[in-house]
């Protein structure tokens, strides 16, 4: 099923330059092949008519630009749009990641996945119920964006329909680093889709080390899922945090900023009635980041099957944003969008086949149990 061809999607502009020279190619051919698949959204070899055409036979039987599969697409009454897609290949099981489509005033984003479901077991989050399965490869990462491009009527000749990117979707991105990066530099390159940097934001629950290394490779904007002000509270909702708590991950956002001359961090903050909303609770939290390069964003709770949280009433929220602000933070409120198709925060879910029996929640480390031999003999579900 699988053939030996190579997804282009997968290499950042020297990597395919590099891979256009093994082959006796020039890099200059390498930089228009890679404008006609970003620029142009070409798929086709054959279609690329400024390239030699025994260089264009050469391509389609060695490469391929190959998009993620969708299995199902749903329009929400506000505009909002979220696909399923076919993720991870080899294993022979139908592994399902979702991508959504947020359009707004002024901007359109997409949210993208990184994992095929997510280790980190977030006490809220829905995702986490699914466990973990397997890292996306960079071009499942990168083709997400081109696919959400088309399916939206992107021609050659238009500007990107695409606006903003967070990799906020299914998945840990700093657990999958070493495909993340890549896809941020291919989604940033000035000869394919262009992105500026502030309007690729990649979303953390606070992995340090990665977050030290991304400082060294990138300069995406970056997101941090705090969600409480304590330790204690913390560790219960982040169980990272029992790894690294609190004053080491702001200090880690802090070099970040540093770092990378940032603007700002992000730090999401999910309202759960009663556990993470109270007055007190905002001011602790305005104290943490009083002074320093930081907005907080404050997400109303979305609840999925089997969940023991409740979203904050709208009045405590108002309170919470209004106690923030008090305390010298710059705070906003998420507006939830595509509800009606549990397209918003922490709702995705995809079909995930979980190799992960231990999670952060139980002993802070993940190991996959059921060998991949298992997974692809049906044995597991
Ligand atoms: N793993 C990354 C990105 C994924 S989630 C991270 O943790 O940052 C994007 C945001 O949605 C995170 O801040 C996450 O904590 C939040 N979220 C997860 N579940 C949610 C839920 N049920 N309701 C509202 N927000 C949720």
């Amino acid at each position: 099923m699988t053939d030996a061809r190579v997804n282009l999607l997968g290499l950042t502009r020297p990597e395919l330059e590099a891979w256009c020279i093994e082959r006796g190619g020039k890099a200059f051919r390498a930089r228009q092949l890679f404008q006609w698949i970003y620029k142009r959204a070409e798929t086709d070899f054959g279609a690329m008519t400024d390239l030699a055409k025994d260089f264009r036979a050469q391509l389609a039987q060695e490469a391929e630009i190959r998009l993620p599969e969708i299995i199902t697409r749903q329009d929400a009454a506000d505009g909002t749009v979220k696909w399923m897609l076919k993720a991870g290949t080899g294993d022979g099981a139908s592994q399902g990641i979702e991508m959504v489509y947020i359009p707004d005033a002024g901007r359109a984003t997409l949210c993208i996945s990184s994992q095929v479901g997510c280790a980190m077991d977030c006490s809220f989050c829905s995702t986490a119920q699914q466990g973990f399965n397997s890292n996306l490869s960079t071009a499942e990462i990168v083709g997400q964006v081109l696919l959400a491009q088309k399916e939206l009527g992107f021609q050659a000749g238009d500007d990107r329909i695409i606006s903003n990117v967070v990799l906020m979707g299914m998945g840990e991105p700093l657990a999958n680093f070493r495909n993340v990066v890549p896809a941020m530099r291919i989604l940033l390159d000035d000869l394919g889709l262009d992105f500026s940097r502030r309007r690729l934001t990649l979303s953390t629950s606070g992995l340090v080390p990665q977050i030290y290394k991304l400082a060294e490779e990138s300069n995406v904007a970056l997101a941090v899922s705090l969600h409480a002000p304590d330790d204690e509270l913390r560790n219960e909702l982040v169980p990272i945090n029992r790894r690294h708590n609190i004053a080491e991950l702001l200090e880690a956002c802090w070099h970040y900023i540093d770092e990378q001359n940032g603007r700002s961090i992000t730090f999401e903050y999910v309202m759960l009635d009663g556990v993470n909303d109270s007055p007190a609770q905002a001011r602790a939290l305005a104290r943490l980041l009083k002074g320093k390069p930081a907005k907080v964003n404050l997400i109303p709770f979305n609840p999925f099957p089997g969940t023991k949280y409740r979203r904050s009433k709208p009045e405590v929220i108002k309170a919470f944003l209004d106690q923030v602000l008090k305390g010298g933070v710059m705070a906003t409120v998420r507006r939830t969008r595509g509800d009606d198709i549990d397209a918003a925060c922490g709702q995705l879910v995809g079909k995930v086949i979980d190799r992960t029996t231990v999670r952060m929640g139980a002993k802070r480390i993940a190991t996959p149990v059921v060998s991949e031999p298992a997974v692809r003999a049906g044995l597991t579900s």
